[in-house]
């Protein structure tokens, strides 16, 4: 497989640029004068509270949803790919992993459509994200970890530059997070710049080089050790937070030091009512 490269462009230029945008769905706007700019090679996780504006961001920066002020300025020609939160997707549809990633190609709608050539490439893209086996079996059939590789794969097939994943770990489980995180990793060492939206501070956020704090406004960016700092959680998720050190990584606790336990682990006799 042809990872795709930034080379027809100055390595320097950047790919997207969010210039002060606000986005509206009605009379109040749900993200206000967003700054963003995504460079080649960036691997960025915007991170905020259910309702952040995170998702909206996404689709303002692909172009999905127009800022009802600022701008957004895309290199010309760049290829997009889009990796929806698999829990949103409707599994029923009757094809199969190879169809799918084929489909991704406005042409190959279906089998008998797709080239000799194509089906070559489709085989080195599920080989390459570990799917080699599946490529036969029905999307419904497999685990949410593989859907969402599925997705990936469909994304690298249109030979996407920049690959925006929304919420890529949600309901997954821990292991094939990491296997999410790690193959995110290797694609953006070969190349593909990756902008992916996370509630998840401690087990996606905290693993990335840059982070995005949303909500509505950017309150900060930068890396998890300038970012992850308690003014701006406690401004990003509003209410106070603590932030400990484990094993060289930022681990982010619910509540200040202060802040109460909920009764039902408060202690016997610990002076509280019941
Ligand atoms: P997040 O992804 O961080 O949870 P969203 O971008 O989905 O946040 O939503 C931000 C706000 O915009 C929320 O208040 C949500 O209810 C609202 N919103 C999102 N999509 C729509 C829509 N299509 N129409 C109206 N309001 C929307
Ligand atoms: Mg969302």
């Amino acid at each position: 497989m042809t990872i795709p490269t930034t080379a027809s462009a100055s390595a320097s230029e950047p790919l997207i640029v969010a210039d002060s945008i606000t986005v509206a769905y009605g009379p109040e706007p749900v993200i206000i004068d967003v700054d963003l700019t995504i460079e080649p090679g960036d691997l960025i996780g915007i991170v905020g509270p259910s309702g952040s504006g995170k998702s909206t961001l996404l689709k303002a920066l692909l172009g999905g949803i127009e800022p009802r002020t600022g701008a957004v300025a895309r290199r010309k020609g760049l290829t997009v790919g889009f990796v929806p939160q698999v829990e949103k997707i409707d599994w029923n549809f009757p094809v199969t992993v190879a169809e799918c990633v084929g489909m991704a190609r406005a042409h190959g709608w279906r089998t008998p459509w797709i080239s000799k050539s194509e089906r070559a490439e489709i085989t080195d893209v599920l080989d390459r994200l570990g799917l080699h086996d599946l490529g036969n079996r029905h999307i419904r059939d497999l685990s949410g970890g593989q859907q969402q590789r599925v997705f990936l794969a469909r994304a690298l097939f249109t030979g996407a530059e920049v690959i925006f994943l929304d919420e890529p770990t949600s309901g997954l489980d821990v292991k094939t997070r990491h296997e999410v995180l790690h193959l995110l990793g290797d694609l953006n060492e070969e190349g593909v710049t990756i902008v992916l939206s996370t509630h998840d501070l401690n087990g996606i956020a905290t693993h990335l080089p840059t982070i995005v704090c949303l909500n509505k406004r950017v309150i900060g960016a930068g890396s998890p050790e300038d970012v992850l700092v308690p003014d701006v959680l406690e401004q990003t998720y509003g209410s106070p937070m603590q932030i400990l050190e484990h094993g060289g990584m930022r681990v982010v606790v619910d509540g200040g030091p202060n802040s109460s336990v909920l009764p039902f682990r408060r202690a016997a006799g610990d002076g509280v009512a019941p």
